[in-house]
């Protein structure tokens, strides 16, 4: 039989770290690692034998949150009772997942494939999917939340793709090669000046080139995950019929200011704070992460102004975004603010209208009749930011204890750094998660989403 609890061994550690027999004291990684192992096959055995009882803890109710509870329950033993309980001090959406631009496909800047990016596709398009599936179940409705931009009677996903606009001469060649080895079910499509003015009249398109993505989407943030919630609500449900076992999924909105608070209760917490995890005291200065608040304008086309913006029209990408909600309402961002500390997603008028002079010239020099646009109101999320590594900014994934010295039996993970790809990111890799999470085996993880555990800055703190 496999182990129990399969953790990565540092690189530091030889074939015999202890070669002298001593004792390591309890705070030790190594001895921590063993008590985990021990730890985990005692529950594990606990949940396969007659007690039959699981009891999750997912900190956060954004992308990564969500993603994770999902596929906990999916990937659940069926035979086992089961308790997931959502914390989050807002509510579903609360922080950067709900003000994001929602612009979902797997291309970088220069349209090449990103990490995994095939597979985060295809689960992002299943995950749609479940929360789609959870809307026609319930019928419409208007949501609970305060954002005046978000409404449960709009679908959540906008089928109208996205336009790359090319701006600078040295990428022309890059990105002509790049589109050449595209993903076949989202396949990207090179346009001249008059292709792209037919999909987007009045486009500015400088270099007679943009690139085109059919099949990318744009999906309302809030409404997905709170449809995706539903979703999981169901599903508990269902697995409660059909395998006569009690399956809870509880979302709770209140804060947790330290892991202490939960110390006891589960038998494993996963940690999806996004880039308020570094408030928790268990983490503060810890983690390879850096934020970078990012403010988003809602503007509206008034009634007056009588070319709307047609919904077979794409989304564009540019030095700055639009996208498109409807034939009058367009999302515009955003902005990178490395130095600022605000987690509100509140915005002052005078952050509005900073925000405002720095990308009105950029999406007017793509699309210049956005000037005609009035704008309404302006909210700002703070991403994760991930250190840069030869394969792109990565999520930080992967087993916590050894920094938490916690005493009870329960396992702690981090789903974080989500950075600016949260939506691309947030089905492959919670679907990952949950199956770490459900095998207590880190190995289930991708090494590239835990070798942040080899830097200083964590080595440091344990
Ligand atoms: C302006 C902007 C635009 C973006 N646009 C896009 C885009 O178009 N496409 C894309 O793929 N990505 C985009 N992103 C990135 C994306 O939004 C993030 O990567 C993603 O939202 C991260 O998800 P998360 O679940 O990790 O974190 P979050 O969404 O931040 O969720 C964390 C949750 O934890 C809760 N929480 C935090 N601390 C506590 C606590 N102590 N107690 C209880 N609850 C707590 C918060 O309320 C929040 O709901 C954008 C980001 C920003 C800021």
């Amino acid at each position: 039989m496999p182990s129990l609890l399969r953790l990565r061994p540092p690189p530091t550690l030889g074939p015999n770290p202890n070669p002298n027999g001593r004792e390591y004291s309890f705070s030790s990684p190594l001895l921590s690692r063993r008590k985990l192992m021990l730890n985990a096959r005692m529950r594990l055995s606990s949940i396969r034998g007659n007690s039959c009882s699981a009891r999750y803890a997912v900190l956060g109710a954004g992308f990564a949150g969500l993603s994770v509870a999902w596929h906990l329950l999916q990937n659940s033993l069926k035979d086992s009772n089961l308790c997931i309980d959502i914390y989050d001090e807002v509510g579903i959406g609360g922080a950067a997942s709900g003000v994001s631009g929602g612009l979902l496909h797997p291309y970088s800047p220069k349209v090449k494939v990103l990490w995994r990016g095939a597979e985060c596709w295809n689960e992002c398009l299943k995950l749609l999917m479940v929360a789609e599936r959870a809307i026609e179940a319930r019928g419409p409705d208007r949501i609970g939340q305060d954002s005046s931009f978000f409404y449960m009677d709009e679908p959540i996903v906008c089928r109208r793709g996205i336009l790359r606009t090319i701006m600078s001469e040295k990428n022309v060649e890059i990105m002509k090669e790049n589109v050449r080895s595209c993903l076949e079910n989202c396949n990207l499509q090179l346009l001249d000046k008059d292709a792209a003015q037919n999909l987007v009249p009045h486009l500015h398109v400088p270099l007679n080139a943009a690139v085109y993505m059919p099949h990318a989407l744009n999906i309302r943030p809030v409404h997905y995950l709170q449809a995706l919630f539903d979703a999981c609500k169901n599903l508990a449900d269902e697995l409660c019929v059909s395998f006569c076992k009690k399956v809870e999924v509880n979302l709770h909105k209140e804060p947790i200011s330290t892991l202490h608070e939960l110390a006891g209760r589960y038998d494993a917490i996963i940690i999806c704070l996004g880039a308020k995890v570094d408030m928790l005291p268990e983490f503060s200065g810890k983690l390879p992460l850096r934020a970078c608040r990012g403010v988003v304008a809602q503007l509206k086309l008034s009634s007056d102004v009588g070319e709307e913006y047609s919904c077979s029209s794409p989304s564009i990408l540019s030095d700055a975004w639009l996208s498109f909600q409807g034939p009058r309402s367009v999302l515009m961002g955003s902005t990178w603010d490395w130095a600022s500390k605000n987690y509100s997603s509140s915005v002052s008028e005078e952050e509005a209208s900073r925000a405002l002079e720095e990308l009105l010239p950029k999406a007017s020099a793509v699309y210049p009749s956005i000037r005609e646009w009035t704008f309404v109101g302006a909210r700002a999320g703070l991403r994760a930011m991930p250190p840069l590594t030869t394969l792109g900014s990565l999520p930080l994934l992967g087993c916590v204890n050894d920094a938490l010295r916690e005493t009870d039996k329960c396992m702690y993970w981090l789903f974080g750094g989500l950075g600016s790809r949260g939506l691309l990111y947030h089905a492959f890799l919670g679907k990952l998660m949950a199956k770490a999470v459900i095998s207590c085996d880190e190995m289930v993880l991708p090494p590239e989403l835990t070798s942040w555990k080899q830097m200083k800055v964590w080595k440091d703190s344990l």
